[in-house]
């Protein structure tokens, strides 16, 4: 094969996989509320669909619904916001097959790129030039048994792992955890209280007591605008 055949079948692949269709719920212009990233200026491509039901899930409306758009009409959306930080999320955008090619897509086009995953489902194939927050699932969430705990191995430093708590019983396995799967050397682990549920202020002291070397938050975005949708 000639350097020219090569460099065909190149173009060939990546014009298949931009026209890759992605249900979609919303794409917006917000600032990050989690995670290392919080505070920038980011774009959040909010794909359509989620096979877990969290009992204190706070998108719902994207488990059905949207519209299928191509990769490149999404990526071309990305581009008229101008910032360099594009967050992936859901649902659980790995539900549909493309977001690896949606992916793939936005890092060769520069983007720093986050993806926002429930821990569900295998994590193994996405791109490894994407940071992964990953959840891992509290039994309060009600969904507990879904975690694919054959995903931590796929974890560098460049994720996160997000535990998202309810009260103090899931506090309690989330301290366990940390123990048992040794969650701080993979990479950095986030504490969140699920809001009106579990007190922040009672989340931090538990631990300040335990000394966890993990990083607590609350969702910026809800303390700057509430539950407002595509915020
Ligand atoms: S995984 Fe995320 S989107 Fe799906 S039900 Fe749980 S919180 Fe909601």
């Amino acid at each position: 094969m000639t350097l020219l055949d090569r460099e065909a079948d190149v173009g060939a692949a990546r014009t298949e996989r931009v026209a890759e269709r992605l249900r979609i719920t919303e794409i917006f212009f917000s600032v990050q509320g989690e995670s290392s990233r919080v505070g920038l200026p980011t774009v959040f491509v909010r794909l359509t669909g989620c096979p877990l039901r969290c009992v204190w899930c706070d998108t719902e409306y994207a488990f059905n619904g949207g519209a299928y758009r191509t990769i490149d009409d999404v990526v071309m959306e990305v581009a008229r916001h101008g910032t360099p930080y594009v967050c992936v999320t859901g649902g659980e955008p790995l539900a549909q097959k493309s977001c690896l090619s949606l992916l793939g897509s936005l890092c060769d086009a520069g983007y720093d790129v986050s993806l926002e995953t429930s821990g569900a489902l295998d994590i193994g194939a996405v791109d490894a030039r994407v940071s992964k927050i990953m959840d891992l699932k509290a039994p309060g969430s009600g969904e507990c048994d879904k975690n694919l705990w054959s995903n931590l191995a796929h974890l560098t430093p460049r994720d996160e792992l997000k535990l998202v708590l309810a009260d103090e019983a899931d506090y309690l396995w989330a301290r366990e955890q940390l123990q048992a799967h040794r969650l701080v050397e993979r990479c950095p682990v986030l504490f969140s209280p699920v809001q009106g549920s579990l007190k922040p202020a009672d989340l931090a002291e538990w631990i300040l007591r335990d000394k966890l070397a993990v990083r607590m938050q609350v969702q910026l975005h809800k303390v700057i605008w509430g539950n407002a949708q595509g915020r």
